[in-house]
């Protein structure tokens, strides 16, 4: 392939680490040391961008950049031409309403007519909108938290992750506005060659997201519960069943889906299984 695909990502930032992360279990392998701007890639044909994540759907609307890793957050704000390809699962955040912890605050209604700091306007307005409430948008670039105590607004519209800022500075979460993880964006017109490249990429980043939620797991069972386990466990396709040196016993592989892990363990135990080992997986391809 002679072509190269142009990825940009933040330079540093909440998105920053992860990003890197999923690219390299890709087994995309590149320079990440933080004073550089741009590298290439050695093992595939993909030349990574370190920008300002707010820069990032400019510069992937223009072409500077083919695709880019960003939160929905500034994406639905920035509203620019680009296209959201891929939902990559981390850097979750919500925007929330916030409001001094003494107001009384009841639904939207109640910001009718109050002065809201936000460094997201356009998602803060359309909000107000579908809610049916005029109020003042006062836009801020950083700390919005503390506008209320300085009697710059009444109340916010901020990101919040564990809602402790929030807290610090007398206010409470009253309402959400939008909730928000790292998508992957595209430039809405790529020539062939970097589509191909493109597909390539997302094909091993959906492998690695459905082994992130799956494990490996082996157990030792009596076979005559090896129906009853085999219902539990379906696997990829079916599991793998060994015969154990001792005789009526049988080891069994098979894959389980982190989130009814705890929930099938139960069952497995009720079932009779014993020594159940849980291991990590790196990919899956299905
Ligand atoms: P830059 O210097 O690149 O402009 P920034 O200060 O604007 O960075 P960050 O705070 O690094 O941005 O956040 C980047 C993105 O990470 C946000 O747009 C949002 O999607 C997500 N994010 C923000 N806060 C959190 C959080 N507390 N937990 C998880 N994700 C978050
Ligand atoms: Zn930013």
């Amino acid at each position: 392939m002679s072509e190269i695909l142009r990825l940009a990502i933040q330079k540093s930032g909440r998105l920053s680490e992860d990003s890197i992360k999923l690219i390299k279990e890709c087994s995309i392998d590149f320079s990440s040391s933080g004073a550089i701007l741009k590298s290439t890639a050695y093992n595939f044909p993909i030349e990574i961008l370190y920008l300002r994540d707010d820069d990032i759907p400019g510069y992937v609307a223009d072409g500077v950049a083919d695709i880019g890793i960003i939160g929905e957050n500034v994406a639905s704000e920035q509203k620019k031409n680009v296209l959201t390809v891929d939902k990559l699962g981390f850097s979750r955040c919500r925007l929330s309403i916030g409001v001094p912890k003494n107001m009384d605050y009841q639904s939207a209604k109640s910001l009718e007519g109050k002065k809201i700091a936000t460094s997201y306007p356009n998602i803060l307005s359309d909000f107000l909108y579908d809610n049916g409430v005029k109020a003042f948008i006062h836009e801020i670039s950083g700390s919005v938290e503390i506008a209320p105590s300085i009697g710059l607004a009444d109340a916010v519209c901020d990101i919040v992750s564990s809602g402790s800022t929030l807290i610090s500075n007398g206010l409470k979460e009253v309402d959400l506005v939008f909730r928000s993880e790292a998508i992957l964006i595209s430039n809405p017109t790529l020539s062939e060659g970097k589509k191909k490249i493109i597909d390539e990429l997302l094909f091993r980043i959906t492998s690695v997201k459905t082994a992130k939620n799956t494990k490996y797991i082996l157990l030792n069972a009596p076979n005559k519960s090896l129906d009853k386990i085999t219902k539990l466990l379906p696997g990829v396709k079916s599991p793998t069943v060994m015969p154990l040196a001792e005789p009526g016993w049988s080891s069994l592989h098979s894959v389980v889906k982190e989130d009814q892990f705890w929930e099938i363990i139960g069952k497995l135990k009720e079932a009779g299984a014993e020594g159940i080992l849980v291991l990590p997986i790196e990919k899956i391809i299905v």
